[in-house]
């Protein structure tokens, strides 16, 4: 499946307020910097009150990590920052849809909202494949909004996936972020 439909579903209509435009955008240049270390272009921001407690990106290459995704370096870097694993309060601002790990971790940390970017139609825990943010079995609960600045975060992704389908890793590279 081409990267253009696995990262598709924008939706242009929503409305941007300020700290969405903010913090989406450091997420994407966290997902640039993804990018050019090689990794899945992916990056997280975790903000509350205005204060940055944590940013991450994609590094499962680097670490040979399979769980050092952008929204899990990001968990890492505020429960040491404020010391405390629990970070009520809080938005998450990541380019993409987070995977099922990822939306399992983020409601353990017990995270008020998710603000993300394009949908993540192979492993999206927030909409796509699943949906853990309004699955009742599940005592917590977490907003979520989706498409937000999705094309730019998206056009990374799929940039990504085409220089790996042209490059001479491709058939060891198959698809993981
Ligand atoms: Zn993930």
């Amino acid at each position: 499946m081409a990267g253009g439909q696995v990262f598709a579903g924008w939706r242009p209509r929503i409305k941007l307020d300020k700290d969405m435009e903010r913090f989406m955008g450091m997420a994407i240049g966290l997902a640039e910097q993804a990018l050019a270390q090689g990794e899945t272009p992916v990056g997280a921001v975790i903000v509350r009150a205005g204060e940055v407690l944590g940013t991450g990106y994609n590094r499962v290459e680097q670490d040979l990590d399979p769980t050092a995704h952008a929204e899990l370096v990001a968990l890492r870097a505020a429960g040491y920052k404020i010391g405390d694993w629990r970070l009520p309060r809080s938005t998450v601002y990541v380019t993409l849809e987070p995977c099922i790990m990822c939306a399992a971790a983020l409601l353990h940390a017990r995270v008020e909202r998710v603000v993300f970017g394009a949908l993540d139609h192979r492993w999206g825990g927030l909409g796509s494949l699943f949906d853990l943010a309004h699955d009742p079995r599940i005592n917590h609960e977490l907003q979520v909004v989706s498409g937000v600045m999705a094309e730019q975060a998206g056009r990374l992704l799929t940039t990504f996936f085409e220089g790996l389908r042209k490059g001479p890793r491709s058939e060891t590279k198959a698809c993981t972020h």
